[in-house]
């Protein structure tokens, strides 16, 4: 396929439904546009502009999308080519290398977050030597080749891999599959360190790129506090909490999850890292329920669940199941144990997060203090204009009565 970067065809929005755009946030969703003019392809760069023809941002055109065009750039003097891309992926990479001092070739960070790095379309995850990236956007899928050269260029891998998120790939109607777009093919797992705690990553087959990143510094930190503690890591993937805590010098720690795959990794890396570590396979709501039942208290628990509101009719849904685990999770706690709770459902605001909290609480009959309020890492950054991709909560709480 060949690709220009050249306009080709105009997206006109219908009256009185431009002013997010005009304040910078980058979704033009489907029910606000009056008229594609021109003819554009899926991938092709469109102008959007308002009703009396007035520009508005540059996009890539995805019909089949509920978000047909993601602007890229706000200035109409602006050529979207090669060198626009290069000076875009160049500032996220040294965001991550120079200000975050993130550039150790053995650790794993997202070097581009989507909007948050005003680029719409795409992530690319670094694991040692290996990109991982993703392409969301039929845009940016079709310039697929000149992102990976300008990536390359900038960070010198090993390989960059493609790894396609399926339902995504679907709503924008690109068809993409995994595969080693340059260079070597990725081991079957690769070994990153994380502070200093390692892991295995599956490229592959693991959840998200491999690894939930935006937990890393929440990882390093949980971990700290879990020295001296009975730890309990309710849905621990890989065994990212659970492996820091135990590093850290926890007493014991236990850890669950729903996936086998999930677990063998977890083992694994409980043994690379010399740890001892109980994983127990099951349902983490039912487990802590009967957890509490067998009698077993912790001083400390880990709640990271899946994203459970995926839609605006699944939130009222998703609060009770925040809440119901979070409530077994207090009962299993002892005096001034500690409990993190996180939820990277993007639709719950902290206020109703907080509130869930709040309420198993007042439900177990203990008091709380919050310690702290974290988000995601910082090589997950956000952009104030675009704040649907402000999605994790991460609480830290103790228990003072
Ligand atoms: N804390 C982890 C990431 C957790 S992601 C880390 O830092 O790496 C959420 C995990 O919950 C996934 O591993 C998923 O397999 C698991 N999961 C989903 N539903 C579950 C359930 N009902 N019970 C236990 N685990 C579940």
């Amino acid at each position: 396929m060949t690709v220009s970067d050249a306009p080709r065809g105009l997206v006109v929005l219908r009256k009185g439904r431009t002013r997010p755009l005009a304040m910078h946030h980058p979704w033009v969703f489907s029910n606000t546009v009056a008229a594609v003019e021109g003819a554009p392809e899926a991938g092709d760069l469109v102008r959007v502009q308002d009703h009396l023809g007035r520009f508005m941002g540059w996009g890539y055109f995805s019909p089949k999308s509920k978000i047909p065009v993601k602007v890229v750039s706000w200035d109409e003097a602006e050529t979207i080519d090669g060198d626009f891309w290069r000076a875009r992926l160049s500032q996220a990479v040294a965001y991550r290398t120079d200000f975050l001092g993130m550039g150790d070739p053995s650790a794993a960070v997202r070097l581009v977050n989507a909007e948050g790095d005003r680029i719409p379309g795409l992530i690319v995850d670094r694991y040692g030597a290996f990109l991982v990236v993703e392409f969301l956007t039929a845009g940016l899928a079709a310039r697929s080749e000149m992102l990976v050269d300008i990536l390359r260029e900038l960070t010198s891998p090993a390989g960059v891999f493609e790894r396609p998120e399926p339902d995504i790939s679907r709503h924008e109607g690109i068809r993409r599959s995994q595969a080693t777009l340059w260079g070597e093919e990725p081991p079957e797992h690769i070994e990153i360190s994380e502070g200093r705690a390692k892991f295995l990553i599956d490229l592959r087959g693991g959840q998200k790129t491999g690894f939930y990143l935006d937990q890393h510094e929440n990882r390093m930190r949980v971990g700290e506090l879990g020295r001296g503690r009975r730890v309990l890591d309710a849905f621990c993937y890989t065994g990212g909490f659970a492996v820091h805590a135990a590093l850290a010098g926890a007493m014991s720690v236990t850890a669950i999850d729903s996936s086998a795959e999930s677990l063998q990794l977890a083992q694994r890396n409980a043994e690379l890292n010399r740890v001892a570590i109980d994983f127990a396979r099951g349902n983490a709501f039912e487990r802590l329920r009967m957890l509490r039942l067998e009698g077993q208290t912790f001083d400390m628990v880990i709640l990271d669940p899946p994203k459970l509101a995926r839609s605006r009719a699944g939130v009222r849904k998703a609060l009770r199941a925040y809440k119901d685990a979070n409530l077994s999770a207090l009962k299993l706690l002892d005096a001034s144990g500690i409990l993190v709770s996180c939820c990277c459902s993007g639709l719950v605001s902290a206020e109703q997060f907080l509130r869930a909290v709040k309420d198993a609480a007042v439900d177990a009959g203990r008091s709380l203090r919050v310690v702290e309020r974290r988000g995601t890492s910082r090589d997950h950054p956000f952009d104030p204009a675009c704040p649907e991709t402000d999605y994790l909560q991460c609480l830290i709480c103790q228990v003072t009565g």
